[in-house]
């Protein structure tokens, strides 16, 4: 049977090894650390449990695809809610909005707090969803490096509409045509974030992935952000994929430009096949140093990073749910201080997942586990532990201000993740949390292909490829990888 070797059993490591399987290859899997999920892991501190990675769930049906292709009934291995609130917003004015998951609610509830007109939030929210009708079957579900994907009617429909997307303008831009509410502006500005890049100079066409949330919905996986990729890792192995952990690769083997294998520290693994899920960048660098690497992709600039404390907290918050976030007086500098200047400021925008809202024995009773993060610079070398300490105090100060508590005498765990620790968790370049940020209007078309036009059988999956990172396009990177890919 034809062997295709996986690198890295990250999220779309393990999609593109269950759909390479189904597809007839034989799979094996090799991952550098102990464990699968890459950033979507998990650990136990002292009584209160933490999804480490991301918290915010959307675009789920992506995930049942998987068991659905393998015969199974999702429902049996993998369960999930859908939220009716998606986040609750705290100003340091005392405005407070609590963002009701469908539209029409949105918009009535939004044209109250904000004073905003509902027309315009509904308008608004009525172009977000053509933009993304339009776009998402060009930009997320197909390769933008095949000819082929340009012959489709709906994408040329789409190209064709490309000057009412808003990619000549920023998605700040955007939002201030679109409303006269700062807030409100302030609010949508923050959807830059889901992809790591800055509201001020990402196109305008983002504001799409508010229709994500808002029509589409946001979900909980019952068990928490980790049963995502433990429950992929189990069907992987019920479908005969093999997995070798803690065994890095250190090398992708060609011969007269095909991929045959690959070598890690145990000897080397003959393959028809390969699929790095490995960070782009030290894919090149270092498991194929004697390739001429694409410097202009390589060199683009990368998504932003986080900054994350992991506290258990004592006592219970009515006023938060499951996805919160504390906005900052000065969002431009925010941005600045994060792309231009590589630091953190002083009143950053403070987001808090607590999960044990929906999950209580995630938390000893009568407490919460905060998982509380901040957008931070990726790993350039900086003084993390003073940037650290400072923000530190700026995000306590913060949250004890605006939920009126004496926070820094509530916490009784704490565990820090810092960009340099993303980065040596799962080789992800400067610890970027996203592969490179849509900072301009042709990073889609900069992104690196699934596949390389250079090395035949040596294709690509994960947040640092086409289309992109977050949990959903990592999956959808995996489909167009297991599409393109030979039959055996
Ligand atoms: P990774 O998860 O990075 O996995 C790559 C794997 O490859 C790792 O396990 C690594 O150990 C392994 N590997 C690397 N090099 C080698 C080698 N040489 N040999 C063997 N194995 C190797 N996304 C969302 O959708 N929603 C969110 O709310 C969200 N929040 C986030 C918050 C944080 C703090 C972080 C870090 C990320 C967040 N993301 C979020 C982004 C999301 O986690 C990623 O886009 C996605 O998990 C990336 O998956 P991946 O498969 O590309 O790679």
């Amino acid at each position: 049977m034809a062997k295709a070797c996986i690198v890295g059993a990250g999220i779309a490591g393990l999609a593109s090894a269950i759909r390479l399987r189904k597809k007839g290859y034989e799979v094996q899997v090799y991952e550098a650390n102990p464990y699968p999920g890459g950033k979507m892991h998990a650990a136990w501190f002292k009584g209160y449990r933490f999804d480490l990675g991301p918290s915010l769930f959307t675009l789920p049906w992506l995930v049942d695809e998987l068991f659905e292709l393998c015969g199974k009934t999702p429902g049996d291995h993998f369960r999930y809610l859908r939220k009716e609130t998606l986040c609750h917003y705290f100003w340091e004015d005392g405005t407070r909005f609590f963002a009701p998951a469908s539209g029409e609610a949105f918009a009535r509830d939004a044209a109250q707090t904000f004073g905003e007109d509902e027309t315009r939030i509904s308008r608004y929210l009525r172009r977000n969803e053509r933009k993304y009708e339009l776009t998402a079957p060009l930009f997320l579900e197909k390769s933008l490096h095949r000819p082929q994907t340009y012959l489709s009617v709906q994408t040329l429909k789409g190209m064709a509409a490309a000057g009412s997307l808003g990619i000549f303008d920023s998605l700040d831009g955007v939002n201030r045509s679109a409303f006269r509410s700062p807030k409100l502006v302030q609010l949508f500005n923050r959807y830059a974030t889901y992809n790591g890049s800055n509201p001020y100079k990402t196109p305008g066409i983002m504001s799409m992935i508010p229709h994500l949330e808002m029509a589409l919905g946001t979900y909980y996986p019952e068990g928490g952000m980790h049963q995502i990729p433990m429950s992929l890792y189990h069907l992987a192995c019920s479908e005969g994929v093999t997995f070798e952990f803690s065994h890095p690769v250190q090398q992708i083997l060609t011969d007269r430009g095909r991929a045959v294998g690959l070598k890690t520290q145990g000897g080397t693994e003959s393959a028809d096949l390969v699929v790095s899920n490995m960070d782009i960048y030290p894919t090149y660098r270092k498991l194929l140093p004697q390739h001429k690497a694409p410097e202009r992709t390589l060199s683009q600039e990368r998504s932003s990073s986080a900054l994350i404390f992991y506290w258990g907290v004592r006592g219970q918050f009515p006023q938060l749910d499951l996805h919160n976030i504390f906005f900052s007086e000065d969002y431009p500098g925010e941005f600045r201080n994060i792309f231009e200047d590589k630091t953190l400021g002083d009143d950053p925008t403070v987001y808090i997942n607590i999960t044990s809202k929906e999950s209580p024995g995630d938390a000893p009773e009568g407490c919460e586990n905060w998982f509380v993060m901040i957008n931070a610079p990726g790993d350039h070398g900086q003084d993390w532990e003073a940037l650290v300490g400072r923000a530190r105090e700026a995000i306590l100060d913060k949250l004890s201000r605006n939920l009126g508590v004496a926070l820094r005498e509530r916490i009784a765990v704490e565990e820090i993740l810092r960009p340099g620790d993303i980065a040596k968790n799962t080789s992800s370049y400067r610890g970027a949390l996203y592969g490179a940020a849509s900072n301009n209007r042709f990073a889609a078309f900069l992104r690196h292909p699934n596949f390389s036009s250079s090395i035949r059988n040596l294709y690509f999956a994960g947040g640092s490829v086409h289309p992109g990172g977050g949990v959903p396009l990592c999956l959808l990177s995996a489909k167009i990888v297991a599409e393109t890919a030979p039959k055996p």
